[in-house]
């Protein structure tokens, strides 16, 4: 399998370029507007032909690539069925698998930063452990705010903890976000020793995550309007 963990420096943002290998086919989760030719590139170079872009939610403080890759590479661009992007020509559902090319994604609907959150899980065909994409409700020993896009800490809470949280100790969390310089961690480390969930009960997790006091993200008036039209103007 190809995999590789692509950063843009801008919104702290990773993006996941995933193929069966060299020459086959590939989908990519969480992709940024202004990578758009670094992603291209790397198609090219490896030989992969893109079937599948995804978003894990509506993003605030990037523009999303999916509009540009369709246009550039045909490619289907997929969100969870709660999304209000009405230009994402697929929409996934809990449980549902998104198959490329032997590459199985399970949907797991985890609102809670988001009120359209989706995380997908990567089966790891008992070769190497599962790898889930956790958007932004779970990250590297933190978590997605609660505190716009009909956020909610509660439901934040719920699907990290009884759902994200209940998948197999050793599955790899791969987050949309990092600002201290993780890039992977796994379930087993976060259930244990996230410090906002790690033996918090949804009350106190709920505290914590209402008095973040976060600014709006800088480019939220502009990303949230793009993302609904695929990064792409109206
Ligand atoms: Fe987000």
């Amino acid at each position: 399998m190809l995999f590789r963990q692509l950063f843009d420096h801008e919104s702290s943002t990773y993006t996941y370029l995933i193929a069966s290998g060299r020459g086959r086919e590939a989908l990519i989760i969480d992709p940024v507007k202004g990578q758009l030719p670094v992603y291209l590139d790397l198609i090219n170079q490896l030989g992969i032909r893109l079937v599948r872009a995804i978003d894990t939610h509506t993003h605030a403080d990037h523009v999303t690539a999916l509009g540009d890759l369709r246009d550039e590479t045909g490619c289907v661009t997929v969100m969870g069925e709660y999304t209000r992007a009405e230009c994402v020509s697929s929409h996934v559902s809990e449980g549902e698998i998104i198959d490329v090319d032997g590459i199985r994604l399970k949907s797991l609907y985890t609102p809670g930063h988001t009120n359209e959150s989706f995380s997908f899980l990567l089966d790891g065909r008992g070769e190497t452990p599962d790898s889930v994409f956790t958007g932004d409700v779970l990250l590297i020993r933190g978590s997605g705010r609660t505190d716009f896009q009909g956020g909610d800490p509660y439901k934040s809470y719920d699907s990290i903890v009884n759902k994200l949280f209940t998948l197999d100790d050793e599955t790899l969390v791969y987050p949309a976000h990092d600002y201290k310089g993780f890039t992977v961690s796994t379930i087993w480390e976060e259930r244990r020793y996230n410090p906002r969930l790690a033996g918090k009960s949804a009350e106190e997790y709920a505290e914590i995550m209402r008095n973040l006091d976060l600014p709006d993200p800088k480019l939220m008036d502009v990303a949230v309007p793009a993302n609904l039209a695929c990064g792409q103007p109206a």
